[in-house]
Order: structure tokens, then C-alpha cells, then sequence
């Protein structure tokens, strides 16, 4: 069950603080004061968050905690929350747990009643959807893509019909490859933004059809480097009934061989589409001599 302050068995608290995601400017001042008065900081990198914490003047007992240890640490800093430490958790930059370690601590604090306290802050994520144009109230977050090529391709083929726009993280070394996914798998007209180094110098959101993005990246190096996020504009119900390439391809190929009224069923069934919105299509294109 998850624990509320009228419910809880221990005084220690676990505090959830975001860290800039370039910009040092970007911590509030109660993170800062948080991280400088608990007994503990529990850190994805104890190196990294050192240099945070020198250039804000904060000296404090630090503990690492990362994918490779967490269970074990874990274990460790829930007794020390027991006995009423206070302890702080910083991933290497943004909102911990988000994509960063952290999950299992913070089950662990649930199922014993240690009462958890999240800040707001940086989210890398958060801050590129916001400048995207994207977002209509809803919106897909899916970390990072995976790294293996058929498991990426699949995932994004799943996604095709997603209305809302999806968010992933995304390095340097695969943005090429993945955008190329995504005009084989979602659509090469389907717009994406890339929002690249936000906050830092070289902070750049562009934005374009996939192709025409894919095609301007592959220009000038410069222009993917650094960290980034992706975010794929949401499928649009077709007002028009313009459907997906791939969609009518199928259908156009099988009508060749099959009347209209099984080809469309059968082309709903291979790309799992509704089959109104086909047959809509074929309504209004009749006179199309391929239909
Ligand atoms: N917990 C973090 C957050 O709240 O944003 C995310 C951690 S995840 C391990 C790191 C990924 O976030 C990077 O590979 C990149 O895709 C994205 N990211 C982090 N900082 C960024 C920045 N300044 N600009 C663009 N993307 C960033």
C-alpha cells in the first residue's frame, strides 16, 4: 500500500531532488538546501555529483547507488532511513528515476512506510515537449529507443497509430539509424522534433517531416551532436482519408487478386486498421481506377 504522511512508521524521509541537465542554474533553492542539511546523498555517481555540489559550495556524506548496485544499497539505506537518517536521491542529471536509478529504493521506502518527498525540477523529457509544438494535453513517454535494430523497428511499428506524441531519449551514435526507422516503420512525412544540449550552449530544437529532418541532419554532423530527445508527432485520424503508404499499398496490391470488400478486410487485418476508415477511402476515391 502506498503510504501518505497520516500513515507513517518511521521518522527518516527519502527525497527525491532533480539536478540541472546543463545548466547549474536550473536547481531550486530547496534542493540546494535539502542537499546540503541530510545525512546522506545517494548518487547514480558519486564524481559527478561532487562537482555539483563543490560548485555550490556543499560539502555532505555521499553513497553511490546505480543500476549495477542498487539492490544492495537499497537494502543498505532503507535501514538507515529506519533509524531516522534523512536521505537525499540525485541521479547524474534531470529527475532520478526517470530513465536513471532509483525505482527500488523508492518501492522499498513504500512498502515500509518511509515517507517519500519527490521535488519538481529539470526532466529532459518534460523541457523538450514543452517547446515542441507537439503537445495538444496528452502525450507518450518511452525512454530510450532500444538499441537493437529489429526490437526498435518493432516498437516503432506498434506505435504507428499513437496519437499522442511520443518521447524518447536518443544518443549521438543512433539518431541516424533511428530516424530511418521511423520513416520505414511510422511514416516519412511524419513530423519530428529533435531538441538537442537543452539548456546548454549549443541548445537547438528543430523540427520537420522525417525524411526532410533525416536528410538535414545527415548534412552536418555538428547537427546531431550532444544529448538529445526525439519526440514523433502523434498519428492524425486521417480527416482526409489519407492513409499510410503502407497501408494502401498492401490493399492496392491485393485488389489486383481480390474483390474491394476482401481486400480491405484483409489489409485491416495484416496492419491492424480500422477497416471503416479504408473503406471510407475507397468510397470517396471510386472513380481512382486502381480501386
Ligand atoms: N533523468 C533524466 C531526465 O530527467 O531527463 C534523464 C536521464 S537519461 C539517462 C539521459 C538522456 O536524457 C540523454 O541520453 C538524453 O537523451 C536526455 N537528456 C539529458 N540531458 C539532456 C539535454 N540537456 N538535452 C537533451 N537531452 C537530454
Amino acid at each position: 500500500m502506498l503510504r501518505n504522511k497520516m500513515n507513517q512508521n518511521y521518522i527518516g524521509i527519502l527525497y527525491i531532488i532533480p539536478t540541472p541537465i546543463g545548466n547549474l542554474s536550473d536547481i531550486t533553492h530547496r534542493a540546494l538546501k535539502i542537499l546540503n542539511t541530510v545525512n546522506i546523498i545517494a548518487a547514480e555517481n558519486i564524481q559527478h555529483t561532487n562537482l555539483l555540489l563543490q560548485h555550490f559550495n556543499i560539502k555532505n556524506f555521499l553513497i553511490s547507488l546505480n543500476k549495477n548496485n542498487e539492490k544492495k544499497q537499497s537494502d543498505h539505506l532503507i535501514n538507515e532511513l529506519k533509524i531516522g537518517k534523512k536521505i537525499a536521491l540525485v541521479s547524474n542529471a534531470g529527475t532520478p528515476i526517470i530513465n536513471d536509478p532509483g525505482n527500488l529504493l523508492i518501492k522499498k521506502c513504500h512498502n515500509c512506510n518511509i515517507q517519500v518527498i519527490p521535488l519538481p525540477g529539470p526532466c529532459a523529457a518534460i523541457t523538450a515537449l514543452s517547446a515542441s509544438g507537439l503537445m495538444y494535453g496528452r502525450f507518450c513517454y518511452e525512454g530510450f529507443l532500444p538499441s537493437k535494430k529489429q526490437i526498435r523497428r518493432n516498437l516503432l511499428y506498434s506505435l504507428r497509430e499513437e496519437t499522442r506524441p511520443i518521447i524518447f531519449y536518443e544518443s549521438k551514435y543512433r539518431i541516424l539509424e533511428s530516424i530511418q526507422d521511423i520513416i520505414e516503420q511510422i511514416d516519412e512525412n511524419r513530423h519530428i522534433v529533435i531538441a538537442r544540449e537543452i539548456t546548454k550552449k549549443w541548445e537547438s530544437i528543430y523540427g520537420a517531416q522525417a525524411a526532410v529532418l533525416l536528410k538535414w541532419l545527415k548534412e552536418e554532423k555538428n547537427r546531431y551532436k550532444g544529448e538529445m530527445v526525439i519526440i514523433i508527432d502523434g498519428f492524425k485520424k486521417s480527416k482526409n482519408h489519407n492513409l499510410d503508404k503502407k497501408i494502401l499499398d498492401t490493399f492496392f496490391m491485393l485488389r489486383n487478386f481480390c474483390t474491394v470488400k476482401t481486400s480491405v478486410f484483409i489489409t485491416a487485418k495484416i496492419h491492424n486498421f480500422n477497416k471503416n476508415n479504408l473503406y471510407q477511402y475507397v468510397i470517396k476515391n471510386k472513380h481512382d481506377k486502381k480501386v
